[in-house]
Order: C-alpha cells, then sequence, then structure tokens
C-alpha cells in the first residue's frame, strides 16, 4: 500500500499522474519514443508547455489579464535573484517571514537597497507580522505566501500600488486569492504542482523594462518571454509532470474545489493537534497554514514511541525541518483526508496508551 506522505517537498502527487507519466517515458502519445528522448521543439513537447501555461493562467483566472506564464530553471531559489536582477533599480520593500523570505532579501541586497518592512524573526517565525507599511517609492514589495518551514501562511495581502512580487511556492493551487493583485508569482514545482526541476513564473511583461543594468540572457525575463519559455531546453519531464497535475486539478473543480478540501485536512488536523493534551501547535494559531501543520509533543519522553507508531502506520514524511524541531505534516493538493485521518488516528491512539 502506498504510503501516507506527509513529505514538504519534492511531495506527493497524484496517483493518476505518477501512472500517466511513468508511461509517458517508456512510451508518450503511442509514438513509440519517451516523452525525454524527443526534442523539445517537436509539435508533441510544443503542445505539453503550451497546455501547461495555459492551465496554470486559467487556473488562476489569469487569463486574457495581461498575465504569461513561463517554466524556468533553477527553483524558486533562482528566482530570489531574477526578481531583484530584473526588477530592482533603487530600492525594493520585503516582508520577512521565514527561511525563504530570508534568503530572497539576501539575493536583493546585491541589487540594491533593501527595506524590510517587518520581520517575525524575532520569534523564530512563528507568526505573520501585520500592520507594517509599504513606502511607495520602493520598486516592489516581495512577500512569502507560505511559510513552509515553520507552517505559517498569509491570509491577507497588502494594498499597494507598487508591483506586487509573490513567492508562492509552498501553497500556489491550494486556495483562491485575488490573483490579479499580484504582478509577478514564481514558485518551484515540487510543491504543489509536479517534481523538482522546473519553476512557474507567472508575471505581467509591462513591470519589466525599468532598470537601466545590463541582465544575462538566461537571467532576463524578457529573454524567456520573448521565446515563449523555449530560449533554452526547457526542463521536459517536470513540465509534463506539471501540464498532467494542473489537469487533474481543473478536472476535479480548480482551486475552489481543492480549496474546500484542504480546509478540511487542515481542520481536522489542527483540531487534533488543539484537542489532544499530548501535543501543541508551534505558530500563532490565525496564521496557520493549511498546507504545512507545525507541532510539537509536549512530552519528549513519548518522542520514540510516537515516532515508531507514526512510521508503523504507514506514514512518511512527518519531522519538522532541521530548524524548527518536532513534527511538520505537510498536506497538499494531492494528499487525501484519510491520511490525514491516520495520523489523527495515531496521535489519538497515542494518548490512550498515555
Ligand atoms: C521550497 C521553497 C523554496 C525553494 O525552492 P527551490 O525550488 O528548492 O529553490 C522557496 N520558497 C518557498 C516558499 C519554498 O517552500
Amino acid at each position: 500500500m502506498k504510503k501516507h506522505n506527509f513529505s514538504a517537498g519534492p511531495c506527493i502527487l497524484p496517483k493518476e499522474v505518477l501512472q500517466k507519466a511513468s508511461e509517458a517515458i517508456i512510451n508518450f502519445n503511442e509514438d513509440n519514443l519517451s516523452l525525454i528522448e524527443i526534442s523539445h521543439r517537436s509539435k508533441p513537447f510544443v503542445d505539453v508547455i503550451e497546455k501547461a501555461r495555459s492551465l496554470a493562467l486559467e487556473l488562476l483566472g489569469l487569463e486574457n489579464k495581461g498575465y504569461k506564464a513561463l517554466f524556468l530553471h533553477g527553483g524558486a531559489s533562482m528566482e530570489f535573484l531574477m526578481v531583484a536582477y530584473n526588477l530592482l533599480n533603487k530600492k525594493a520593500a520585503y516582508l520577512n517571514t521565514g527561511t525563504w523570505s530570508d534568503k530572497a532579501i539576501k539575493e536583493a541586497k546585491a541589487f540594491g537597497e533593501v527595506i524590510e518592512v517587518a520581520s517575525s524573526k524575532d520569534k523564530g517565525f512563528n507568526y505573520i507580522p501585520k500592520g507594517y507599511s509599504i513606502p511607495k517609492d520602493a520598486d516592489y514589495f516581495h512577500c512569502t505566501s507560505n511559510n513552509t518551514v515553520a507552517g505559517t501562511q498569509m491570509k491577507v495581502f497588502p494594498e499597494t500600488n507598487i508591483p506586487l512580487v509573490c513567492d508562492m511556492s509552498s501553497d500556489i493551487f491550494s486556495r483562491q486569492l485575488d490573483f490579479e493583485k499580484f504582478d509577478l508569482i514564481y514558485a518551484g514545482a515540487q510543491k504543489n504542482m509536479g517534481p523538482a526541476g522546473t519553476t512557474l513564473v507567472i508575471l505581467k511583461e509591462e513591470i519589466l523594462g525599468k532598470v537601466e543594468r545590463h541582465i544575462p540572457s538566461m537571467l532576463n525575463y524578457k529573454t524567456h518571454l520573448d521565446k515563449e519559455s523555449m530560449f533554452n531546453t526547457p526542463a521536459v519531464f517536470p513540465i509534463y509532470v506539471s501540464m498532467l497535475t494542473l489537469q487533474w486539478l481543473k478536472d476535479l473543480g480548480g482551486i475552489s474545489f481543492i480549496e474546500k478540501v484542504n480546509e478540511k485536512k487542515a481542520a481536522l488536523l489542527y483540531g487534533e493537534i488543539d484537542r489532544n493534551p499530548l501535543f501543541e501547535g508551534i505558530v500563532a494559531k490565525e496564521d496557520r497554514s493549511i498546507m504545512n501543520a507545525t507541532f510539537v509533543l509536549k512530552d519528549n519522553t513519548l518522542t520514540e514511541k510516537f515516532d515508531k507508531m507514526w512510521q508503523e502506520a504507514n506514514i512518511n514524511g512527518l519531522h519538522g525541518h532541521r530548524s524548527v524541531g518536532g513534527y511538520r505534516a505537510s498536506m497538499y493538493n494531492a494528499l487525501p483526508l484519510y491520511s490525514v485521518q491516520a495520523l489523527v488516528d495515531v496521535m489519538q491512539e497515542l494518548e490512550r496508551k498515555n
């Protein structure tokens, strides 16, 4: 039986997607060739990437609204520097909500002044700062919608007149947002969309062209927009699997459908964390992530017992990030509700036995 996979990333993908993807490795489109041995400029693959790009925009409700979708290399981490390379003229504003924002800030500092409008570093990033103000003369504002590591999630996004840039790596396609508020969204595929190896970037072309510096071709969004994500060989397999996952999501009913499922899963697990006297959550309740739930055992002497129990219950990937410790249950789109129930059952069994 397939394990209940709570891995934070790379992470669970839909079974049907894995099945189709494995078939395409051997025989793609019944053409007696593998997907990964045909030209990326052949019609069968161009159809794949075009479909992936249009599904991404369609699911976010951004079709025909001036946005383009790209599949780039280098992970979300490459976007930390590409965003600044392409958009930061003099200064940029950043909200620091965790490890990933921290890294984005570090990269941006190489290109200009960075105003950290607020940070939750003082409390180990266990909450989302609120009530900050964004300087009107900054080139853009950058935030991270979901802190994958500590398990916090932004529930509201600031109103601002400057371009809004967001790292949505770990919660894109998981909940409905007013996506038109954003000017540039990026996400590594391996959290809610596909295997590692490609990064989805969605942007409005009009925010480009405002910096003076020379930008190397591969790091220039304009290059990739002009070549429709085909400037060099794209990551064919990760893009194919992403396309299948996006199609899977569309067939299910899109973001509005999956959001309800995700809320149910989160309510089930957080309900148990709050009810069960042996456990407690790590982050501020109002900022809890519906994707990554972090919690600890109040009594450390039960650790060994609990670890053995969930592993025996066929559960995978529950250890917290090395910087936080405790436990982290990542409940991405493809994780079924019954997997969360399996974890809750183990938590209740631990309570009964103690
Ligand atoms: C995982 C993650 C990243 C890093 O992604 P890479 O593709 O490994 O570079 C960046 N931001 C967030 C929010 C993440 O969850």
